[in-house]
């Protein structure tokens, strides 16, 4: 924003009056040249960590050993870092250690890609050493000097390289584009949770299905330190019509879209998505939507016609996964259906299916037991019986037969029903 440009600027002009040199650099300035909205601004400068420590009244000790503090004036935080070189990769990852240095144009070479590694001061003038500008211009991901070195020194940036192309829709330089396949082998060394990190930025980025296909084309997750177990990908599989994962807006059905569509079922989805190190919450509810597709399939929705049957399919897909699934999982469905048009002519009562369901959906009255207008404790009561296994298995029906319709939902109604259900069964 305007008000992160200006408190930026203020940054760059406090250390120069100091005596220093101080820069925005890397994604800031490249998002500035395209006219994307800047979402952070890194500074790097030629003065010391202390130095920062001591010039700014606000600050965070954010990674002395790097070189970086975070400076926070009154409404943004700002990373400074002082110029550095990264001297000693450790076995393709990270650098082992860095060294300050006071030349700007040594730090900037440390960077990954041109469009990356430029520097633009207090003045407006741009530093430009690797030809980042001509790279924009040419719409092209190009390593800074020899790719196969740089690769090397970090393989991470193999798969940032991608995520850049597809973020912005730019190529990648034909040496660059060599290197990387002919390095990714080098993968295996670099830690899932970073790998997680790139992957998860381009599924939710602005094309993820050229994602895809770059990641397929360059077998780069043949190569994931965990193997992740997407066969149909890695066997080079990249008929990119096939995916259309741009046409789901949540990154999270994108995800399971896509693990759909590499034929995992939800066990096999839950294993790899613990293997890419996804959170738990996100994870689950993948997984989740995932058991909902298999049930419905189970369920043979596809030959469900859109009357009462359909109905009761729906209102038993809400009670056994939530409402909030069984939508998820409508979106998911329409969007698999729209792909799948021409094979499904064959099945007229899944388009009656699906443009009925939602409606079906929210119509359904009661979601889990906790929505009756009876509790476990008055069963009890009605029935005069001790607590048992049968409370249970009482509720689990009565909550189906309303769910269903068949039932009001009301404490009368369900205190009866609760006694004919007993009798049947003589609990
Ligand atoms: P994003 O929009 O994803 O934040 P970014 O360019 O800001 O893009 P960051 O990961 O925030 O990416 O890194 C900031 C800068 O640090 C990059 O622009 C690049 O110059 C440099 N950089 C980051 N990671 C690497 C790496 N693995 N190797 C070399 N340089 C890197
Ligand atoms: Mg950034």
């Amino acid at each position: 924003s305007e008000s992160m440009e200006q408190e930026g600027k203020e940054v760059l002009r406090r250390l120069v009056q100091a005596g220093y040199e101080a820069y925005f650099v890397g994604g800031c300035v490249r998002d500035k040249l395209i006219g994307k909205p800047l979402k952070d601004i890194d500074i790097a400068t030629s003065a010391l960590p202390e130095t920062v420590l001591e010039l700014f009244e606000r600050t965070v000790p954010t990674g002395l050993a790097h070189g970086t503090v975070t400076v926070l004036m009154e409404r943004h935080p700002f990373e400074v870092t002082t110029f550095r070189k990264e001297s000693e990769y450790e076995q393709y990852r990270r650098p082992k250690e860095v060294e300050f240095i006071s030349d700007l144009n040594e730090d900037l070479r440390r960077r990954d890609f041109t469009i990356n590694a430029m520097a633009l001061a207090e003045d407006g003038r741009i530093i430009d050493p690797f030809g980042g500008q001509r790279d924009l211009v040419g719409c092209l991901i190009r390593a800074v000097g020899d790719p196969l070195e740089r690769f090397g020194e970090d393989a991470l940036r193999m798969l940032r390289g991608i995520r850049f192309a597809c973020e912005y829709g730019f190529g990648i330089e034909d040496d660059t584009w060599e290197a990387l396949v002919d390095h990714a082998p080098l993968l295996v060394h670099v830690a899932m949770e970073r790998v997680y990190a790139e992957l998860t930025k381009m599924i939710a980025g602005s094309a993820p299905d050229r994602a895809i296909d770059l990641l397929a084309q360059s077998r780069l997750p043949d190569y994931f330190k965990e193997s992740v177990g997407w066969p149909s990908l890695t066997r080079g599989d990249t008929d990119r019509a096939v995916w259309r994962l741009a046409e789901l807006d949540d990154p999270e059905l994108r995800w399971t879209g896509l693990l759909a569509r590499l034929g995992l079922d939800a066990s096999q989805a839950k294993q790899s998505l613990k293997r890419l190190t996804f959170p738990g919450k996100k994870s689950e509810h993948i997984v989740k939507l995932l058991q909902a597709d298999e049930w419905m399939e189970r369920s043979r929705w596809r030959e469900t016609d859109g009357g009462e049957a359909g109905y009761d399919l729906i209102a038993r897909a809400a009670v056994s996964f939530g409402k909030s699934i069984v939508r998820d999982w409508l979106t998911l469905a329409a969007w698999r259906y729209k792909a799948e048009t021409g094979a499904l002519a064959g099945e007229p009562h899944a388009a009656a299916f699906l443009s009925n369901a939602s409606l079906w959906l929210e119509r359904v009255p009661v979601e889990r037991v906790q929505d009756l207008a009876i509790d476990g404790s008055e069963l009890v009561r009605e029935l005069d019986k001790p607590p048992g296994p049968w409370l249970g298995q009482l509720l689990g029906e009565l909550l189906l037969l309303t769910a269903g319709r068949r039932l009001p939902n009301e404490r009368e109604a369900l205190a009866e029903q609760a006694k004919f259900i007993a009798k049947r069964d003589t609990y």
